[in-house]
């Protein structure tokens, strides 16, 4: 019998038997197909449970997908004017005049319009497939980490933009955050050990009087 070849469907990355068509992703694995998947490949998303592996898209593509009612106001999305962070299409540059709402002040708008006649904020398109908009300058050349070939794992955490930054606390609030972080088992558990801590100081305590009695005690003896 010969032997069923396996393979992972390079747009969803679902394992399957050697086909032609993706079971999953219904995507031509032809090379045909491969170059026209390649080539609708960008770096917008709209939030879809059914197909949480797929690649992201072009603008012009989402956009599509917005003329056509199948991303509505509020579907859930992300692209370079999100700086890739999920959120509503409403309120999405780029995105939301076409579903006729202006992103910046929310007026109801012409999906045709250049800008909000309310607010004057414009109406772009982000056409850049290779802009991910998380960084203002291009991304530098790759190059080899040290002596090997392969990415290491520090390279691969190693980006180029700022990384996401929470504001920092007051002493206070972090004090009130540790005090308030874990279960009430695990605060159980802290109390417990801090009992058991208390019992153990008590044991010494009359273990070192009952020691000096017995001195006192010995001491007495050899006087007699
Ligand atoms: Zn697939
Ligand atoms: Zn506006």
């Amino acid at each position: 019998m010969a032997k069923q070849r396996i393979l992972v469907c390079p747009i969803c990355g679902e394992t399957q038997q050697e086909t032609s068509v993706c079971k999953v992703c219904s995507s031509s694995l032809d090379a045909d197909g491969l170059l026209h998947a390649e080539g609708s490949i960008g770096p917008w998303w709209a939030r879809d449970q059914q197909s949480p592996f797929s690649p992201g898209m072009t603008y012009d593509h989402i956009a599509e997908l917005a003329r056509r009612g199948d991303i509505e106001r509020h579907t859930i999305l992300r692209g370079p004017t999100t700086r890739q962070l999920w959120k509503v299409a409403r309120r999405v540059p780029g995105i939301a005049h076409i579903l006729g709402r202006c992103h910046n002040c929310g007026e109801h708008v012409d999906p045709h319009a250049r800008a909000c006649d309310a607010c004057n904020v414009p109406f772009l398109t982000f056409r850049d497939r290779n802009n991910f908009g998380v960084d203002v300058t291009v991304p530098s050349e790759g190059k080899f980490d040290g002596m090997s070939s392969f990415l290491s794992d520090t390279s691969i955490l190693d980006t180029q933009s700022t990384p996401l930054t929470l504001p920092t606390r007051s002493e206070e609030s972090k004090h009130a955050v540790e005090e308030g972080i874990g279960s009430p088992q695990f605060h159980a558990l802290q109390r417990k050990l801090r009992q058991g801590g208390r019992t153990i100081k008590m044991l010494s305590i009359a273990l070192t009087i009952c020691f000096i009695a017995l001195v006192f005690v010995v001491l007495a003896l050899i006087n007699r």
